[in-house]
């Protein structure tokens, strides 16, 4: 009997280990999207993400990004100008003056 006693165990007193809170999600979830997670850390990644519409709305929103970023490299690696034009800075200055009066 001592095999279904091990087997019982595994299953159900396994199971209050895979509870996770929303900052063990959410770095599973980080986690997730460059490597795959063991199946502990899926099964329970998935239990909170049942129960937590804060971590799946999360979930969905690093998704998005990391999509993006993986669609678009060339953009990301591209210099963007940090300076402004002349008629950008004279609108700026007259509306810092305007609002310093
Ligand atoms: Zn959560």
């Amino acid at each position: 009997m001592k095999w279904l006693k091990n087997i019982v165990t595994a299953c159900f007193g396994g199971l209050a280990g895979l509870s996770l809170n929303c900052k063990a999600a959410v770095r599973l979830q980080s986690e997730a999207l460059e490597h795959q997670l063991s199946f502990r850390q899926r099964l329970g990644l998935r239990l909170h993400l049942l129960l937590c519409v804060w971590c799946r709305r999360y979930g969905k929103q690093i998704a998005f990004i990391h999509h993006a970023a993986h669609s678009h490299p060339d953009e990301m690696t591209k210099i963007v100008p940090q300076q402004l034009s002349s008629e950008a800075r004279e609108r700026l200055r007259q509306k810092i003056r305007a609002e310093s009066k």
